[in-house]
């Protein structure tokens, strides 16, 4: 496929996914703090958003802010962040990065990749994440979702699971300032038409233009 078909392709399922799903919400219930988006992040690496939401109300509970957070019990916090997996090094990630906030940020989370990346546990995903959803700026946030389905549209081969390699494709592909609503769109198209194990590719408004849908007929 010539990349302008691919081009084409993409902003029509930018437009179905829109029309499907007029409201593009972050699945993390973060309250519009920036802080705390960063944090329920990171804890959703390897974890379901719904358990990040249930665990961050308690943590939040006892760490409202990055100045609580950073001077908090690590072991408490550990204790707190256990049902996310990964527990000791999320746990670190989250009060170290709530350190460096307030040492070399003023409190403020950043609003470039290049200084988010500069804070433990933060990669492209959750910058993006950031960038799209606090500040407005184009992001694509190459999630597993993300990753499966556009392979499977046909915008680049299946086999490709590189996100740095995807992240570049679909910044060419979609329109910037769609990009964030989309990834958070096909989220939810992910859970419940696309899956993984089970897309339900004859009832699918994007079976048309699929390559991957166009196959099974
Ligand atoms: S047609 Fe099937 S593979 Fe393609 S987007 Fe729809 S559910 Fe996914």
């Amino acid at each position: 496929m010539k990349k302008s078909e691919k081009k084409e392709l993409a902003h029509l399922a930018v437009k179905r996914l829109k029309e499907l799903y007029p409201q593009a919400e972050c699945a993390l219930e973060y309250g519009g703090d920036p802080w705390k988006l960063l944090v329920m992040g990171r804890l959703s690496a390897q974890c379901t958003d719904a358990r990040v939401n249930i665990v961050c109300r308690e943590l939040f509970e006892k760490f409202p802010s990055a100045f609580d957070m950073a001077e908090g019990d690590i072991s408490e916090i550990e204790r707190i962040v256990k049902p996310c997996g990964l527990f000791r090094m999320k746990a670190d990630n989250i009060k170290e990065a709530s350190k460096m906030l307030i040492s070399d940020f003023g409190g403020r989370v950043p609003d470039t990749m290049e200084d988010l990346l500069k804070l433990p546990g933060v990669g492209r995903k959750i910058a993006n994440l950031l960038l799209g959803d606090i500040y407005g700026k184009p992001s694509i946030v190459c999630d597993t979702h993300c990753i499966r389905i556009c392979g499977r549209l046909g915008l680049y081969p299946e086999s490709l699971k590189d996100p740095i390699k995807i992240e570049r494709i679909l910044k060419e592909l979609i329109p910037p300032d769609e990009g964030s609503d989309f990834c958070h769109r096909i989220v939810i198209f992910g859970r419940e038409i696309c899956s993984a194990r089970a897309p339900k590719c004859h009832s699918c408004p994007l079976y048309d233009i699929c390559g991957r849908g166009k196959s099974k007929k």
